[in-house]
């Protein structure tokens, strides 16, 4: 029986997670999530066929769900459901790995610790993860643990892309650019040979545009430069986040409007984007839907200020071979990948009307001289895969790696 290993995402709102054979680059056996874990958790999870998985909830879990009940019922189900396969190591997606960490890392106390001082640089996402990896180190303490970061793509990039226009002491503290969506950048960057054979190694810009959203430009498919920076506030428009933004509106709203650093933190992170903008919704699927002028304007502004970043990343490269589009909004929204590409027409580039609403793989024309398509990202096979790789190549294998209880 091939042993398996657990993956993880786990954020404010919920605990993604997977279940994939160690060693496997194939699709995974369960797929799953509880939603809604500051509320009222619901749990859904699929097999590999794509039939419904049930669990039940243990009756009034959503007063008492923190991570570590959360966690420890997940592993409780898993149990039952691997049958004799052993779970060999847990991969958890980390949000910050800071300028330590470029490449994914056995968890141990040491790297716990450091992982905990970058709370600061994401303070919406790190915490979570790592209440995750502590779960786990409580109630499995011998199971290795490998941290997968989004930060570690990035580590590629030339010194000038990663630095602010600050005092030289402040970047050598680590106020830099350090880029974030790395996973779904390197799981993109894994499969462009297929479908753009040499060319992939050429100029290419990858729009991550989710509820999250950033740029990546590639070069021999290696992160030269990215929209987003020292946290993931910066660069493109979001859904409840703004983008770049003029430092001196965050200084007015301290010093002339009085706002708190939570009241700014909150309005920059959870009220604009999207949601600010139109008023109504961070979700681009019900602002298509919707006939408000604001919906209108709030998507007409993600458009133009995304062909705007995207201009900027092809000026870093010297040129442009191809755009990918990518994650919920780059997938699915012809509308969007639209209005962006005709901003994009002085480039060279043309999409072929039929191909982009129907979502093909290539949604240029066969004259466009660059080409555009549109891949599913998989962060999941990303984790899972360094997660095999890490565990099999560790000298610390299993004992060494131990986390011993680590407090909060
Ligand atoms: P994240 O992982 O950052 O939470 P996703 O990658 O799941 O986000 O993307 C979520 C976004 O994708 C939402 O704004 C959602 O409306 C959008 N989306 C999903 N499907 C569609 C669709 N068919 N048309 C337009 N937008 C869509």
């Amino acid at each position: 029986m091939t042993d398996v290993i657990l993956i993880l995402n786990a954020g404010s709102s919920s605990i993604k997670f997977a279940v994939y054979p160690l060693g496997a680059t194939a699709a995974p056996l369960i797929r799953g999530k509880i939603a809604d874990i500051e509320r009222d958790p619901v749990f859904s999870a699929i097999g590999a066929d794509g039939t419904a998985i049930d669990m039940d909830m243990p009756k009034g879990i959503g007063a008492t769900a923190d991570h570590e009940t959360l966690v420890s019922m997940l592993l409780g189900w898993l149990a039952q459901q691997r049958g004799d396969r052993t779970l060999a190591a847990v991969g958890h997606r980390v949000v910050h790995g800071g300028r330590r960490f470029a490449a994914p890392v056995l968890i141990d106390n040491a790297v716990l610790g450091e992982l905990e001082q970058l709370i600061p640089l994401a303070p919406l996402h790190q915490p979570h993860s790592l209440a995750a990896i502590r779960a786990i180190s409580r109630l499995e303490p011998t199971l290795p643990q490998v941290a997968c970061f989004d930060t570690s793509f990035h580590r590629t990039q030339d010194r000038l892309a990663q630095l602010f226009a600050l005092p030289r002491e402040l970047s050598d503290e680590g106020i830099i650019r350090y880029g974030f969506h790395g996973l779904s950048y390197e799981y993109i960057a894994s499969v462009l040979p297929e479908h753009l054979g040499d060319r992939a190694e050429g100029r290419v810009i990858v729009a991550h545009l989710g509820n999250g959203a950033s740029m990546c430009a590639m070069k021999n498919r290696q992160s030269v430069a990215t929209s987003m920076g020292f946290t993931a506030l910066d660069g493109l428009m979001m859904g409840q986040r703004c983008g770049t933004l003029d430092a001196g509106v965050v200084l007015y709203l301290l010093q002339s409007k009085g706002l708190s650093a939570t009241e700014i933190e909150t309005l920059l992170y959870r009220r604009s984007g999207l949601l600010g903008v139109s008023g109504i919704s961070n979700n681009m699927q019900d602002l298509e839907r919707c006939d408000d002028p604001r919906a209108r304007e709030a998507i007409e502004l993600f458009c133009f200020r995304a062909a705007s970043v995207l201009g900027g990343l092809v000026t870093v490269l010297g040129g442009l071979d191809a755009v990918v589009f990518t994650a919920g909004i780059g997938e699915n929204s012809a509308l969007v990948r639209k209005m962006i590409c005709e901003r994009l027409a002085h480039l060279g580039v043309e999409l072929e009307p039929g191909c982009n609403e129907s979502g093909a793989l290539r949604i240029s024309t066969a004259q466009s001289s660059i080409d555009v398509l549109v891949i599913p990202t998989d962060e999941g096979a990303v984790i899972a895969n360094a997660t095999s790789e890490t565990v099999a190549h560790s000298p610390a294998h299993n004992k060494l790696s131990k986390l011993t209880s680590v407090g909060t």
